[in-house]
């Protein structure tokens, strides 16, 4: 199997896309470790079945220091890290001038600072032998703005930039770093924007159609299986000159 022999080691993957990432590159061979604060016992009992192995490591990534101890769990039990999908994120919604200061600082710890943490302690194992795949879950909102979500956008802009800057600082080797930018996917994440409107008056059904309609031409949801097979090509050799692409996968949110 394509993947035979990797370990990747994705980041929020209890639910969601981090999820819906790891069974596809489990699918395809690859160990992997998850990470988050969702369920973890079922995520890793559904991708066991895969038959390669499976590990957890519960690490806040909002902290640097847990990042430090996912990574020593890592190589101890895996050995190393070929594999890096930096997904986990949060978000939240309101103006600029009442964005609790509190989650602003949450947003940019978990959804940029632990990108570079992660990249930070990845790249030595990726460099040593040559070979890496550093893929960055960012999002349309790294390239344009919604209205209410400043720091979920900033940090998103922010993780396009660094990933040019790792795809640079790796340019002549086997590692490369891309980043991958969904529109709307029906997560928890989105679920939780969803209920907003619910509680405003909206049914579940117009919600969900308001949000698609706004933005997203194709009035589609992308899926997390549709994302992980996108990562199984840029960890694939046909992608090794691919590197510090954006790459939007979003019912065609950004050609408007
Ligand atoms: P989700 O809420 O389903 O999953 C988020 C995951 O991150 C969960 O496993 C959660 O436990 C974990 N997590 C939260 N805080 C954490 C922390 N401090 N430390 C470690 N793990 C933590 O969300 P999702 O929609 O699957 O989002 C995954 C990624 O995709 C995010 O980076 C998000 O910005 C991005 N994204 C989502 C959408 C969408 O429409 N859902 C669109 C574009 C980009």
């Amino acid at each position: 199997m394509a993947l035979s022999g990797k370990t990747a080691l994705i980041t929020g993957s209890t639910s969601g896309i981090g999820l819906g990432i790891a069974d596809v590159l489990a699918r395809n061979g690859a160990d992997v470790i998850l990470n988050g604060f969702g369920d973890w016992q079922t995520a890793a009992e559904q991708l066991s079945r895969h038959g390669g192995r499976v590990g957890y490591h519960p690490a806040d990534l909002s902290q640097a220091e847990q990042i430090e101890a996912l990574f020593d769990y890592a190589r101890r039990e895996f050995g190393r890290v070929d594999i890096l999908v930096n997904n986990a994120g949060i978000q939240h919604v309101a103006p600029v001038e009442s964005f609790p200061v509190e989650r602003w600082d949450s947003i940019i710890a978990l959804n940029l600072s632990a990108v570079f943490h992660c990249t930070r302690l990845a790249l030595p194992d990726m460099q040593a032998q040559d070979w890496g795949r550093i893929i960055n879950i960012a999002s349309v909102h790294g390239s344009v703005g919604s209205t209410g979500k400043a720091a979920y956008v900033a940090a998103k802009h922010g993780v396009l930039g660094l990933t040019k800057v790792v795809a640079l600082e790796t340019a002549q080797s086997g590692v490369t770093c891309n980043s991958i930018c969904p529109g709307w996917v029906l997560t928890p994440l989105v679920q939780q924007q969803i209920d907003a409107r619910v509680a405003a008056g909206e049914t579940p059904e117009q919600a969900r159609s308001a949000l698609l309609a706004e933005k997203q031409p194709s009035q589609a949801f992308v899926t997390a299986e549709q994302l992980g097979e996108l990562a199984l090509f840029l960890c694939s050799a046909a992608a090794q000159q691919v590197r510090g692409a954006a790459w939007n996968i979003d019912g065609g949110w950004l050609a408007q």
